[in-house]
């Protein structure tokens, strides 16, 4: 399991703490390209979602490579139309066919769904026990959200899988807090800002300083503070140069300034107000 570093999860399953997101990756070709690219920079570790509509094309590259299955490190999501017991068991053997494994290394609830999100729980602890995943969490859970689950649940989360950079860092601390006090891995989503930051004059110059550019310096940020990342990119340079972020550590004044840029970004959708 390459990437550099593993971190290990509350279960035991070890997780390459960078990771390739495969959100808006999609055909055929573009898929099989980035995917060849990124085990050729060592990535192993894919996160998709049933949502992202590519686990097939995924499933067809990765039994095409050389990588061995137990190399791979594998997440995909249940989406939100598909919440319930019998429909969550439904929904990961629809993923598991489309990706042509036996066991994905990680199912995660997309999005803390209001109505069932319970009984979907209940259904992925079950799915966890028959060994069709390796290891079961959570994503755009905030703390309220943790705390109904905890209320619960048999199995806590792994993972809590949020949006984070500098830019909203602050506004989820409460999160973060009740995550770290309770032994779930955070694993950043859209640590780029999907693109938006990555010309802030403020970034530049921090980035400037380790002679990196800003993406690097943002995936660096989400390593010095023990979290998963999981940036995207199609583009062979952008994966090259994301993936080389283990070649420099930032200042702890350095973090102090990137956590003070926030500003409460959200880039995609913010789980803050559901109930
Ligand atoms: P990111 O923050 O990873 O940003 C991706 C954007 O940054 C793309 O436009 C990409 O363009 C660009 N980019 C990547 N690397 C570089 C670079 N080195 N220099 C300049 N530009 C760069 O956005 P995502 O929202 O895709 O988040 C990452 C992953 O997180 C997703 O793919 C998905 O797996 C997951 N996610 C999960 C969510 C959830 O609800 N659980 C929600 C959103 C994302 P290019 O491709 O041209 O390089």
């Amino acid at each position: 399991m390459d990437i550099k570093s593993i971190q290990i999860l509350n279960n035991n399953i070890k997780i390459p703490i960078l990771g390739m997101g495969m959100y808006l990756i999609s055909g055929r070709e573009k898929v099989r390209d980035t995917i060849n690219c990124a085990l050729k920079s060592g990535y192993r570790h894919f996160d998709t979602a049933a949502f992202y509509a590519n686990e097939e094309d995924i499933g067809r590259v990765i039994g095409e490579s050389d990588i061995t299955r137990q190399e791979l490190f594998i997440t995909t999501k249940l989406w939100n139309s598909d919440h319930g017991y019998e429909s969550t068991f439904r929904a990961l053997n629809t993923s598991l066919n489309k990706l042509k494994l036996d066991f994905v290394d990680l199912y995660l609830i997309h999005w803390p769904v209001e109505g069932s999100r319970l009984e979907s729980w209940r259904a992925m602890e079950r799915l966890l026990a028959d060994g069709k995943t390796r290891a079961i969490g959570v994503s755009n859970y905030m703390k309220h959200h943790l705390e109904e689950l905890f209320d619960h649940c048999q199995i806590i989360p792994t993972i809590n899988q949020i949006e984070l950079s500098p830019f909203n860092y602050l506004s989820r601390a409460d999160t973060i807090n009740f995550c770290f006090e309770n032994n779930i891995s955070i694993e950043a989503y859209s640590p780029l800002t999907k693109g938006y930051k990555l010309k802030d004059p403020d970034l530049i110059k921090i980035a400037i300083k380790y002679r990196k550019s800003t993406a690097q310096l943002l995936i660096r940020w989400a390593l010095e503070h023990q979290f998963i990342v999981i940036p995207k990119s199609a583009k062979m340079n952008h994966i090259l140069e994301n993936a080389d972020v283990f070649d420099f550590s930032i200042s702890k004044q350095d973090m102090e300034y990137l956590d003070g840029l926030n500003e409460d970004l959200v880039t995609s959708w913010d789980p803050t107000n559901t109930r």
